[in-house]
């Protein structure tokens, strides 16, 4: 999934602007104290999620040639996870709610000077995940498999690409009405990871390709 979060949204959040409050908390003071040269492109505060990208650079060269580039242009994947948003007041009215809960995940890129890219947001929704595995008592393993899968479209399918080039023409889409899946420049990315984690090729949008989600149905 990916869905840019309208500018607005962004000025609520305080990311963009400084109309608002800060939005997040961890991540930006990581983003603040982080040395260019040597902090890495992919940037978190939560242990279990580190511990899946981790586990996927280690299994993925693709994922750790991509990352090895943007690190050194300097800029950055912050991946937080959704109780990390935090909707800050703003000027322009309410606050926006810039995550919909009901959403496993979705990157924002952060524009700044109208196109270029230094920092793309992944929000991981996992209260969310942590509901399903609760309900559906989902084994640990079914459930990082489908965390991989998800940081693996998110991250390598849409966060990297933005970096990579540096701009908003960076971006690598999610199928187009009418569209097959696999022609999908997102979903492409992610079969090229997901092949070499061992884990199934994606042949459609929708999320039974979840494990957790094929649960929570039965
Ligand atoms: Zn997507």
């Amino acid at each position: 999934m990916s869905r840019a979060f309208a500018c607005a949204a962004l000025v609520a959040l305080g990311i963009v602007s400084s109309a608002g409050r800060v939005s997040t908390q961890g991540p930006t003071q990581l983003v603040r104290s982080a040395d260019a040269r040597t902090a890495p492109a992919i940037l978190t505060t939560h242990p279990w999620l580190q511990a899946r990208l981790n586990g996927i650079a280690r299994r993925s060269g693709l994922w750790r040639e991509a990352v090895g580039n943007v690190a050194r242009t300097g800029r950055r994947a912050i991946v937080i996870t959704s109780d990390e948003v935090v909707v800050a007041e703003s000027t322009f009215g309410p606050a926006v709610g810039a995550f919909d809960d009901a959403v496993l995940a979705e990157i924002a890129p952060v524009p700044h000077h109208d196109t270029r890219v230094d920092v793309v947001l992944v929000v991981v929704n996992l209260p969310l995940i942590e509901r399903i595995q609760r309900r559906t008592s989902a084994l640990p393993a079914e459930v990082e498999g489908d965390l991989d899968r998800i940081l693996v479209h998110e991250v390598y399918g849409h966060a990297l690409p933005y970096l990579l080039a540096g701009d908003l023409s960076g971006r690598c889409a999610d199928p187009l009405p009418g569209q097959q899946a696999h022609e999908a420049c997102a979903i492409q990315r992610e079969n090229a990871v997901r092949a070499e984690l061992g884990l199934n090729r994606r042949t459609d949008y929708g999320l039974h390709d979840l494990t957790l989600i094929r649960r929570s149905w039965q």
